[in-house]
This record gives structure tokens, sequence and C-alpha cells, in this order.
């Protein structure tokens, strides 16, 4: 049995059986890592109110078998910072970037600084952030025509789109870089 101490951002919650969730977790220290949450879904649960979406929260973390999270104290509720809503739209993108391109267990520092100041911010450079995943938007064409200038990326396929093309693909599955 191993014990984790770090910072995480709640990617997704869902339910597991009848009593407990499981969580998709962003963290400091351990990179991308599911987790589950023992009795999470019983109302008096206390730690629940530290593990919503999007938040940032301190977690500890046991490791046996799988992740379990003993521990939780909430430090910032990234989604209740974002008034306007073309940032909320932003967070989920990023959100969904992490989900489809960051493997588990692989932590990088680099992008988990970059992922909480976009987050803090509303300050968002999806070219920066394709960049530390790996795939550099400069001197990236568009994979359907060619073309040169490109303004999406569809991480089902890992391919930059331009904007003409970035039309014949599903909207809730691009990720807009402007
Ligand atoms: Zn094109």
């Amino acid at each position: 049995m191993k014990e984790y101490l770090t910072q995480a951002i709640v990617l997704r919650v869902s339910p597991r059986g009848e009593f407990d969730r499981f969580l998709d977790l962003y963290t400091k220290v351990l990179g991308r890592v599911g987790a589950r949450v023992i009795g999470g879904r019983r109302i008096l649960s206390k730690l629940s109110p530290h593990l919503q979406d999007l938040t940032l929260t301190n977690v500890r973390l046991v490791k046996k078998g799988g992740f379990t999270v003993t521990d939780a104290l909430v430090q910032d509720r990234l989604l209740l910072l974002k008034k306007h809503p073309s940032d909320f739209v932003k967070a989920q993108d990023l959100i969904f970037l992490i989900r489809e391109l960051v493997p588990k267990a692989a932590p990088d520092i680099r992008l988990w600084h970059e992922v909480v100041r976009a987050l803090q911010t509303s300050h968002w450079n999806f070219r920066i952030f394709l960049k530390l995943l790996g795939y550099d938007p400069v001197g990236a064409a568009c994979e359907v025509c060619g073309a040169k200038k490109v303004t999406a990326f569809y991480p089902s396929d890992q391919s930059f789109l331009c904007l003409k093309c970035s039309g014949k693909f599903p909207k809730n599955r691009l990720v807009l870089i402007g």
C-alpha cells in the first residue's frame, strides 16, 4: 500500500456501484489517474463536496491495486470562476483534450502548471497545450486538404484541420485553436 498527497483537477465524476464514485483525476504528482471514492454517492459523504467536476483539490490517494481517495480538501472551484460562457466552453475543451490525449500515470509538470494557470486565469492558449502534448501546430497542415493554416484539432484522429475542413467534423469533438 502506497500513499500520495497531491493537487488534482477533477476531470470527471461518475457513479460506481450503488454507493461509490469514480473520478478521472489530473494530478500534479502522478499525472492522470482514475480513483475510487468509497461511499462517495452517499448524501452525507464528507468528501463529495471537495470532489466536484473541475475543482482544484488537494487529495490523499492510497494505491492498493487501484487508487482510492481517502481525503480531499477543495482549493479552488475553477468552474465557478467562469463568468463568461466562452470561458466555460474553453474549460470544457481543455478537459476534453486532457481526457483524450493525456495517458494514465505520465506526470508532466510543465503541462500541469499550464493547465492550472489557464483554468485559473481564463487565458487560453491551445497551441501551447498541444505543443506540450507533443502535437506542435507550428508547421502543421490540414489533414484533409493540406492547407497550411490550421484552426482546429481533432483529438480522436490526432489531426489538425483548416477552417473549411473542420466544418465537416462534429463540433463537440473538435478543439478550436484560434
Ligand atoms: Zn482543410
